[in-house]
């Protein structure tokens, strides 16, 4: 695959055979004469197309039967608020790891409907660079109803690659940026949720994979199209689903099943992410702020040493088809999102630009 290639942190860069079938098919889908958007979500044809592409998601994640896979409307922060309507009363106690912006937001959002949204402790920065505070000072509750985390910050570019062994609570992890990415143990997990617009579909919609003994705990006042329990019963079509959503992210899992699945993704994602860091480490004009234990496979930010830089590197970057590089308005400089569908020649791209503008400006 050749330039461009699209860095956007999401919606980011869907693979390329996924966009060319889904053109192909738009105007007819499956020799029907018309599109997938314009049928209805109970049609058989539609029904079994979307059991498989759940099948395909279990497949992939070695998601284990007593969880059900849900396919939820409004993204990742929708998820925010159905998290804890859906699994802890609104006098619980839940605790929360605050690693960067992402679970800030969550935390904001748990807090409108659970009276005890403990901070566990979160993000400090150390002598090389930004980290996670040890397990061993963070400040569990004895009876939280769950314990939530982002392991991956998609803006920070922080990661917590492992939930530490202290941690007792049902876990429940924002998986919004690092899904599919690598191999997983689900059943560490109680609930698991993502926004769809990184490593499985369209926007504005989300998949959440929860533990069967989480269900039926929904607070009285929870809307009934965000309540796992209703939409665990009507297989997701308690109302009409993101139909092209779905269609979608269906095609995004034949794609990941043909490339190899989550192992393979898992080896190719470790490489780009090395060749990155391994060139910003070795370069005194560009860094990276996050402690090495610390960095995001996904989401790789970086600033130039001189960030009067910045706006002449973002346009010559485009130039060379090298998109969606800015990094997030609350922490400015760049960041390259390198999720699934970016093939290891975008970095290779991309690594060779940085070395011509250093060059140049040096
Ligand atoms: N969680 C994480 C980790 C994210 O990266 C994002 C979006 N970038 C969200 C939640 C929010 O997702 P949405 O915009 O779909 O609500």
């Amino acid at each position: 695959m050749t330039a461009p290639y699209n860095f956007s942190a999401g919606p980011a860069m869907l693979p390329r055979a996924v966009l060319e079938r889904a053109q192909e098919e738009l105007r007819s889908w499956r020799g029907s004469g018309i599109s997938v958007m314009e049928i209805s979500h109970r049609d058989p044809a539609f029904v079994q197309m979307a059991l498989k592409a759940e099948q395909d998601l279990r497949d992939l994640m070695t998601i284990p039967d007593h969880y059900q896979v849900l396919f939820m409307h409004g993204g990742g922060r929708g998820q925010f608020s159905a998290v804890p309507q859906n699994i802890a009363g609104a006098n619980d106690t839940v605790d929360y790891l605050n690693s960067g912006v992402w679970s800030e937001f969550a935390i904001r959002e748990a807090q409108k409907f659970v009276s005890k949204v403990n901070v566990v402790g979160g993000a400090v920065n150390t002598e090389q660079g930004r980290a996670i505070a040890a397990a061993e000072d963070w400040q569990l509750s004895a009876d939280a109803a769950y314990f939530h985390y982002c392991p991956n910050e998609t803006v920070d570019g922080v990661a917590l690659h492992e939930i530490p062994a202290q941690v007792t609570a049902p876990v429940v992890a924002d998986m919004s940026s690092n899904i599919l990415s690598e191999p997983l143990n689900v059943e560490r997990y109680a609930l698991i949720y993502a926004g769809a617009q990184k490593n499985i579909g369209p926007s504005g919609f989300a998949i959440a994979i929860v533990r069967d003994d989480l269900l039926g705990r929904a607070q009285g006042t929870t809307s009934t199209i965000m309540d796992y329990t209703v939409q665990a019963k009507d297989k997701s079509m308690y109302n009409t689903p993101n139909t092209w959503a779905w269609y979608l992210s269906g095609l995004v899992f034949e794609w990941l099943k043909e490339q190899g699945g989550v192992a393979v993704m898992g080896q190719v994602n470790a490489r780009k992410a090395q060749l990155l860091y391994n060139y910003i480490d070795s370069s005194d004009f560009y860094s990276n702020p996050v402690h090495p234990d610390y960095r995001s496979k996904m989401n790789v930010p970086f600033l130039l040493a001189d960030p009067q830089r910045d706006d002449d590197f973002l346009k010559a970057a485009e130039q060379q088809g090298l998109l969606g590089l800015k990094g997030h308005r609350f922490v400015g400089g760049m960041r390259a999102s390198i999720y699934n569908a970016m093939p290891i020649e975008g970095v290779i791209a991309l690594v060779d630009f940085m070395r011509e503008f250093e060059q140049k400006h040096t």
